[in-house]
Order: C-alpha cells, then sequence, then structure tokens
C-alpha cells in the first residue's frame, strides 16, 4: 500500500517526465545555447578517447564488482554497512574495522 506522500511523488515525477519528453527538442536546442553540449563533445574528443574507454572497461571487467566498490568506500565486515566516517569502530554495529 502506497501512502499518499509517495503517490503524489510518483504522480509529479510522470507529469515531469512527460514534460521532458514532449520538450526534448528545445531542451536540446537549449543545452546548445548554453554551451553544455559543445562543451561535453570537447571533453569527448579531448578526453574521452577510444583508449580511455578500453582501459575503463577493461578494469570494470577484470575488476570485480566489489573490488571497484571498495576503492571508493569502506564497508564494515561484520555488518556489511557503508563505513561513512573514518575511525575504528562501525557506526552501526560497533565492531572493530
Ligand atoms: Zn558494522
Amino acid at each position: 500500500m502506497m501512502s499518499i506522500g509517495s503517490r503524489k511523488f510518483v504522480v509529479v515525477s510522470i507529469i515531469v517526465v512527460v514534460l521532458l519528453l514532449a520538450n526534448a527538442g528545445a531542451i536540446v536546442g537549449w543545452l546548445y545555447s548554453v554551451g553544455v553540449i559543445p562543451l561535453a563533445e570537447h571533453i569527448r574528443s579531448e578526453y574521452v578517447t577510444g583508449t580511455a574507454i578500453a582501459i575503463t572497461v577493461a578494469l570494470l571487467i577484470l575488476l570485480p564488482g566489489r573490488a571497484v566498490w571498495a576503492i571508493c568506500v569502506r564497508h564494515c565486515p561484520v555488518c556489511d554497512c557503508l563505513l561513512l566516517r573514518r575511525g575504528k569502530y562501525c557506526g552501526e554495529c560497533g565492531s572493530r574495522v
């Protein structure tokens, strides 16, 4: 059973998506005029080369998902929650990490 709040959220997000789709052309034109798309194209041609994409894909395939995740965040070995603070003890279960 969904609460009224989440129903409202679903309805509003559907309306927003429909409006965005209906105005997709205008939004793309606006992004062009603002300079976002030319900037993105510049970044892509300068930095996101075929080599960079190949290296990224290779890393994602070679490393297990867990390892990629572990580079960014630490997990508690006991309860597996995210360790947001740097410290010796888990904030959720209090075990030493
Ligand atoms: Zn824990």
